[in-house]
């Protein structure tokens, strides 16, 4: 059994620890809800708990369909021991539908079909606000090499796939999320979580939001949203 020593990074969402083995994390699920760069600041009651089994379901389901991931186990109802690896400060956005600031950059209406997949890469900085980039700026910076960026588009690509059927089965529609990568012995593994917290899910039949936008904009139903893509994941 792993044993959990001292805290190394409080996040927004999660608290990571490190073990008594050198190689393994574990990472502690809060309720606390941020937006806006934690500009708004609330809290969704069990949150913690949803995500952890949440992420823990998607991630094993990727794992199993051929994407390395940091996810190991488990280890209670907000904690789960991941491996450890050097994130890479890219956040990976996929997009299926127009939403979020996509929307907001090109005036266009949330829900506007788009004819491919679209991959954005944005700096991770909650100094800058995570502004956007490209590939050319990560590897002239030195956050990634090409082969690495290259990478992180095909396996968000082979992720999608993956999620959309997923969600698709549980009659969500995956509109967007974001992802994010790191370094480790074993090569580049998705890291972080896949959540309500970074996606946009949409009911396929309602098209009810039951995702984080439900908090940002002060929407109501927050927590019961949770509960229901919890509900749906944990069943599948
Ligand atoms: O805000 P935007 O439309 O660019 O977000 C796209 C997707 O990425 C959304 O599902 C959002 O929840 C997620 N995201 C995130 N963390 C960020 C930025 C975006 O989880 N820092």
């Amino acid at each position: 059994m792993v044993a959990k020593t001292e805290q190394l990074y409080e996040g927004k969402a999660k608290i990571l620890y490190a073990t008594d083995q050198a190689d393994r994390l574990i990472a502690y699920f809060k309720d606390d809800a941020t937006a806006f760069n934690a500009k708004k600041k609330g809290t969704i009651v069990n949150k913690g708990i949803f995500n952890n089994k949440i992420s823990a379901v998607i991630l094993s389901m990727l794992e199993e369909a051929g994407v390395p991931t940091h996810f190991v186990e488990v280890l209670s109802e907000r904690e789960s021991l991941v491996k450890k690896v050097e994130i890479i400060p890219i956040e990976v956005v996929v997009r299926n539908v127009v939403a979020g600031s996509l929307a907001k950059k090109l005036g266009l209406a949330e829900g506007t079909e788009l004819k491919m997949p679209i991959v954005e890469f944005f700096y991770k900085s909650d100094e800058l606000d995570d502004p956007p980039i490209n590939e050319d700026i990560a590897v002239a910076l030195g956050w990634a090499t090409r082969e690495e960026c290259q990478f992180l588009k095909s396996q968000a690509l082979k992720i999608n796939d993956l999620l959309m059927a997923f969600f698709d089965r549980l009659g969500i529609r995956l509109i967007d999320y974001k992802l994010e990568f790191g370094r480790s012995p074993e090569g580049i593994l998705l890291a972080d979580e896949i959540t309500p917290d970074g996606c946009r899910l949409w009911d396929k039949k309602t098209g009810e939001k039951l995702d984080k936008d439900r908090f940002r904009r002060d929407l109501g139903h927050v927590e019961e949203s949770y509960q229901k893509v919890f509900d749906l994941v944990t069943n599948a």
